[in-house]
C-alpha cells in the first residue's frame, strides 16, 4: 500500500531523504518481529533522531489519517511492532545515553538504547539496569518499557515497571508531555510509569529515566539436576520456603537441555529430566548462607546432582546455556513457537504435566524454559512449517496451554505482551466491561486509533485474529 505522496514528502523533510525507506527489500526486514508466525508489510519506515522529529512525524501521520507504529529492535514476541500498510517509526538512531547520575542512581536514555549496552556503560560505576530479558543483547529500553519486560532476575529485582522513574512521550497528535522524574513526588497521581506495558498503543516514549541498582558485591550461581520434573518444581517452593529469595530461579527441561548441549555445551547433563539454574547475590556472608540453604532445599527434594560455579567462566557458561537456550533449539527443529503464560508458582507441576499431555495430544514436541520463581512459563512448541497444518497445530496447542494457565488462576502473558498474537484471547481473561473501560482509556489518549492500531484488543475479526493479520479485511486498523 503506497503512502499519500504529500505525507511521504513531509516525512522526508522531517528526517531527511536518507532516513525514509520505501523500497520493497528495505521494508521486508520490518514484516516480522520475534513472533515470526505473523507478518505484515508497512508502507514506509522512518528513522527519527529526536523527540521533536517524533512529534512532527506523529502530526503528519495523524493529519493524513495514516497509522504509525514505534519500533525498537523488533525482538517482541507478540507481533506488537508490526504495521500493515502504515508507517514504522524505527527508533534505532535514538540510541544515546543522555545522562548518567551515579550519585543519585539513575540514567536518562533515548528509547533506542540497547538494554545490555546501558549496563555495560554503568557497571564500571558499580551500577546496572536490573531488567535483563534474554534478548538483552538486542532489545531496547523503549521496547522493554512498552512490554514491561521481565527476565531471569525479575524474581528479586522486579520487572521493568519497577525500574522506570519517568518518561517523555509523544502522543498520536504530536503533543509532547513528560511524566515522573528522578526523585519521588508525593503530590498528585503517579504517572511515572504510565506508559509501561501499553505496547506502543498510547504514546511513543522518546526519553526515559531509568533506575540504576548497585551491582551485587557477591554472586553464587548453582545448578541442581533432577531425574523428575516434579522434584525440580517442588524445589522451587522449598527454596522460597527456606526463606531465600534468589536473584534468579530458572527451570530448563530435558528437550531444551538436549538442544543447549548440542549447540552450546553449557554443562547441563543430557539425561536429566530438568535442571534448575539458581543464583543468589548480595553481601558475601549472606550469599554463602543462602547458597547452603538452596543446596539443602534442592537435595531435600531429590536433586541427583548439585553444582556450584567455581569461577566466573563457569558461571558465564551456565548463563549462556539459559539465555541462549531458545536459539539453540535451531539445532533440533526447523521452527518453534514461543509461548508465554503464567501460573501461580504452586501450580508449576500441574502446568508442566498439562503441557506434556497437550504435546502428545497435538503430536508436537515441547521444550520448556521457565522463570520458575515467578511461575512464568515459556513452552517452546517445535513444529515443521513445511508439514501440512504444522503451524496451525502449534498455534492450537499454544492456545490450549494458555487456557490451562487461566484455569489454574494464571494469566495469558508474563512478559511478552498481547500484541496481535493474543488479542483474540484477551476476552477470556478480562470481562467485556473491563475491556470496554480499557479501550475508553486508550482512545482518550490515542483518539483516532492511529498509533499502533489492531493491537491488544480484539478487532472483531474472530478467527482472523489468531490466524495472522494479513487475513484481516483492508482498513481493519480503523
Ligand atoms: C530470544 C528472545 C528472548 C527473549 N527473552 C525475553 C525475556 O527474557 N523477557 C522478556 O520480557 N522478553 C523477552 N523477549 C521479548 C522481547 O525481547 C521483549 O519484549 C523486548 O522488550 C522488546 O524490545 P524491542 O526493542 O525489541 O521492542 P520491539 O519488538 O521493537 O517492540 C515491542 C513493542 O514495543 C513498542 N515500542 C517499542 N519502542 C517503543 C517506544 N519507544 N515507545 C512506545 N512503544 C514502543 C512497539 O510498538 C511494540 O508494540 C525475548 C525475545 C527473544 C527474541
Amino acid at each position: 500500500m503506497a503512502l499519500p505522496p504529500r505525507l511521504l514528502k513531509q516525512l522526508r523533510r522531517i528526517v531527511g531523504r536518507d532516513h525514509v525507506d520505501t523500497g520493497r527489500a528495505d521494508l521486508q526486514v520490518f514484516e516480522s518481529d520475534g513472533l515470526t508466525l505473523h507478518a505484515a508489510r508497512p508502507a514506509c519506515v522512518v528513522y527519527p533522531v529526536s523527540t521533536q522529529q517524533c512529534s512532527e512525524i506523529a502530526k503528519a501521520c495523524t493529519a493524513a489519517g495514516v497509522p504509525f507504529v514505534a519500533r525498537g529492535a523488533g525482538t517482541g514476541l507478540s507481533g506488537g511492532a508490526l504495521s500493515d500498510g502504515g508507517v514504522i517509526v524505527q527508533l534505532s538512531r535514538m540510541n544515546r545515553l543522555l545522562a548518567i547520575h551515579p550519585e543519585d542512581r539513575y540514567a536518562v536514555v533515548q528509547p533506542g538504547v540497547v538494554n545490555n549496552y546501558l549496563s555495560l556503560q554503568t557497571r564500571p560505576l558499580g551500577l546496572e539496569f536490573a531488567p535483563d530479558p534474554s534478548s538483552q543483547m538486542a532489545c531496547t529500553i523503549g521496547g522493554n518499557l512498552a512490554e514491561n519486560a521481565g527476565g531471569p532476575h525479575t524474581l528479586k529485582y522486579g520487572v521493568t515497571s519497577n525500574h522506570i522513574l519517568g518518561q517523555t512521550v509523544v502522543f498520536s497528535d504530536g503533543e509532547v508531555a513528560s511524566f515522573g522524574g528522578p526523585f519521588p513526588v508525593s503530590s498528585g497521581p503517579d504517572f511515572s510509569t504510565f506508559l509501561v506495558g501499553t505496547e506502543g498503543t498510547i504514546a511513543i516514549a522518546t526519553e526515559i529515566i531509568v533506575r540504576l541498582v548497585p551491582v551485587a558485591p557477591s554472586v553464587t550461581t548453582m545448578l541442581a539436576v533432577y531425574s523428575s520434573v516434579g522434584n525440580a518444581t517442588d524445589s522451587v517452593s522449598a527454596i522460597l520456603e527456606a526463606g531465600v529469595l534468589p536473584a534468579a530461579l530458572e527451570l530448563i527441561d530435558q528437550l531444551c537441555i538436549q538442544a543447549v548441549e548440542t549447540r552450546l555445551k553449557a554443562g547441563f547433563p543430557t539425561d536429566a529430566a530438568a535442571v534448575l539454574l539458581i543464583e543468589v547475590d548480595g553481601e558475601e556472608g549472606a550469599v554463602k548462607g543462602e547458597a547452603e540453604a538452596v543446596a539443602q532445599a534442592c537435595r531435600g527434594q531429590g536433586a541427583v546432582e548439585f553444582h556450584t560455579a567455581q569461577t566466573e567462566a563457569d558461571r558465564q557458561r551456565l548463563w549462556l546455556g539459559r539465555k541462549h537456550a531458545a536459539g539453540a533449539l535451531g539445532s533440533i527443529t526447523p521452527a518453534y513457537y514461543t509461548n508465554d503464560g503464567v501460573v501461580p508458582r504452586s501450580k508449576l507441576t500441574d502446568i508442566l504435566q498439562t503441557i506434556y499431555r497437550l504435546g502428545e495430544k497435538h503430536h508436537l514436541r515441547i521444550a520448556n524454559l521457565c522463570h520458575a520463581g515467578d511461575g512464568n512459563i515459556h513452552p517452546l512448541i517445535l513444529f515443521d512449517p513445511d508439514e501440512s497444518q504444522g503451524k496451525e497445530r502449534a498455534m492450537a496447542c499454544s492456545e490450549d496451554i494458555l487456557m490451562a494457565c487461566l484455569e489454574l488462576g494464571g494469566s495469558l502473558t508474563g512478559e511478552h505482551g498481547i500484541g496481535v498474537e493474543k488479542r483474540g484471547l484477551i476476552d477470556r481473561m478480562f470481562s467485556r466491561d473491563d475491556l470496554a473501560h480499557m479501550r475508553r482509556l486508550r482512545s482518550g489518549l490515542n483518539r483516532d486509533d492511529l498509533l499502533n492500531p489492531g493491537k491488544i484488543f480484539p478487532t472483531g475479526a474472530t478467527c482472523g485474529e489468531i490466524r495472522g493479520i494479513r487475513s484481516l479485511p483492508p482498513g481493519a486498523w480503523i
